[in-house]
């Protein structure tokens, strides 16, 4: 049998991790079993549906290197062969016209309530108001008293009952189709062999069998993954730090991080937490899928995607970097100069984006003082310290880490202090923080001509302090 898996986003919203998450084991099962995987969006739900969601959602399975096979199906391009299954299953007396109205049926579901009763839709109310260009919608008879067995790849046998399952709704009054019915139909005419998604969906798996069934159509194996939790066992939501794929490429999270973060939850090997994508191709398997929900950390997953910060050569990460510069209105450095940033500051940041905010004083002069360290650094004491760093350092001909050494090694012996009385001070002159990498390291990448400035502009910043 070919494996043949598929991703189904509806595009209501951006991609989010929940469902990138999905995305990447479909990717990974047919990855590893060299199948196909393919894309389609389920945009039947007219109100909720659009298109620039469709964009986001291509765009972010783009970004983390999910690549599909052959066109992306879209289902309300499909209203047709929809319409048509619908009328076969109708002729076939599978299925049957529906007019009562929506005002109808909540007139009896209200009925229902007040006598404390299950509502469950009657058949024989499907008449109530036909006439001919009346509107109706299409519902699948669904006999009562039959077992409809799941053998999930996942969770194992269960067994639904068909009393439980009224004559559900197929084909909206607008000619669209319902989720179950467009997927049913969907996943047998695209050859699916296998569909994996989250177990909120379980519920959904009678039906859509119970459809298969009465089209004669093939049903895919199914797979149904426990959910991903927030730290305090509830559904995970933006408000445990969870957003969509967008919003991690945008804070400066790296594609091949969150692939690796996504794909843990839930799935393991072992031990293992890092795995190139190489690996997970041949590792996975839905043996790994645990049984119960995982947690979302998002600690966790910024310390990863630091990790593979620090693992990246460091010309990408400036390449990756130079664009975030610029977007914040700032001149881009010499690619010399940047590499030595990224070399400096890759060590203290979990993120692109934290590189670029913690080292903004590289790139532009036009920084404020951190109110604390001015307090207790920039201080009368201090100017004369940064007079005479400034003198030495201008006498330095060849710029280099020895040579600024030597510098701050002169000023030592003409202060009679330590190192530390010194470099903390220009530290702050320099930088705006008590925070950096080596001093001469910040020295050397900042150069002579903005060293000298910036003491100068401490040495005044006191003056006009005292004055
Ligand atoms: N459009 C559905 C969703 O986004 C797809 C569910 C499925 O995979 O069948 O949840």
């Amino acid at each position: 049998m070919k494996i043949v898996t598929r991703f189904a986003p509806s595009p209501t919203g951006a991609l989010h991790v929940g469902a990138a998450r999905t995305a990447i084991f479909n990717w990974l099962f047919s990855a590893s079993l060299g199948g196909d995987f393919l894309l389609r969006i389920e945009d039947t739900d007219r109100a909720r549906s659009e298109e620039k969601f469709e964009r986001q959602i291509i765009e972010s399975l783009k970004w983390l290197g999910l690549e599909w096979q052959g066109e992306i199906v879209r289902q309300s391009e499909r209203l047709a062969d929809y319409g048509r299954l619908a009328e076969r299953l109708i002729d076939e007396d599978k299925a049957y016209r529906c007019y009562v109205t929506a005002e109808e049926l909540g007139r009896r579901r209200e009925e229902a309530r007040e006598k404390g009763e299950v509502f469950r839709y009657r058949r024989e109310w499907s008449q109530l108001g036909a006439a001919p260009g009346k509107p109706y919608a299409v519902r699948l008879s669904v006999l009562p008293g039959e077992k409809i067995s799941v053998e999930d790849l996942v969770r194992g046998g269960i067994v639904f009952d068909s009393s439980e399952i009224e004559d559900f709704v197929i084909l909206k009054a607008d000619g669209f189709p319902t989720y179950n019915f467009a997927a049913a139909v969907d996943d047998a005419q695209m050859d699916i062999s296998h569909v994996i998604r989250g177990d909120d969906h379980i519920i959904n798996a009678p039906r859509q069998i119970l459809i298969a069934e009465a089209l004669d159509f093939s049903k895919p194996k199914l797979a149904h993954v426990p959910m991903i939790l927030g730290a305090d066992g509830k559904k995970l939501s933006k408000r445990h730090g969870a957003e969509s794929v967008t919003e991690y490429r945008l804070r400066g999270y790296l594609p091949e991080a969150v692939l690796n973060y996504l794909v843990r939850l839930g799935w393991s090997f072992g031990d293992q937490e890092i795995f190139t994508t190489q690996e997970l191709i041949e590792k996975f398997s839905l043996k790994g899928i645990g049984k119960s929900p995982s947690v979302f950390d998002p600690q966790k997953f910024l310390w990863l995607n630091g990790k593979y910060l620090r693992d990246l050569p460091e010309e990408s990460i400036s390449e990756k970097i130079g664009p975030l510069i610029t977007q914040k209105g700032l001149p881009r450095p010499s690619s010399e100069r940047l590499r030595k940033i990224v070399v400096q500051m890759r060590e203290r940041s979990e993120t692109l984006n934290a590189i670029v905010d913690q080292s903004l004083y590289f790139f532009t002069d036009d920084f404020e003082y951190d109110e604390k360290a001015a307090e207790k650094f920039l201080v009368e004491r201090n100017g004369e310290i940064f007079m005479l760093l400034a003198e030495e350092l201008s006498r330095v001909e060849d710029f280099s880490h020895d040579n600024i050494h030597g510098g701050f090694e002169r000023v030592m012996q003409r202060t009679g202090l330590g190192l530390g009385k010194i470099a903390q001070p220009a530290r702050v002159a320099l930088t705006g923080s008590t925070k950096s990498p080596g001093i001469f390291d910040v020295v050397e990448i900042l150069g002579k001509e903005i060293v000298v400035l910036r003491l100068a502009r401490a040495i005044d910043f006191i003056s006009s302090r005292n004055a």
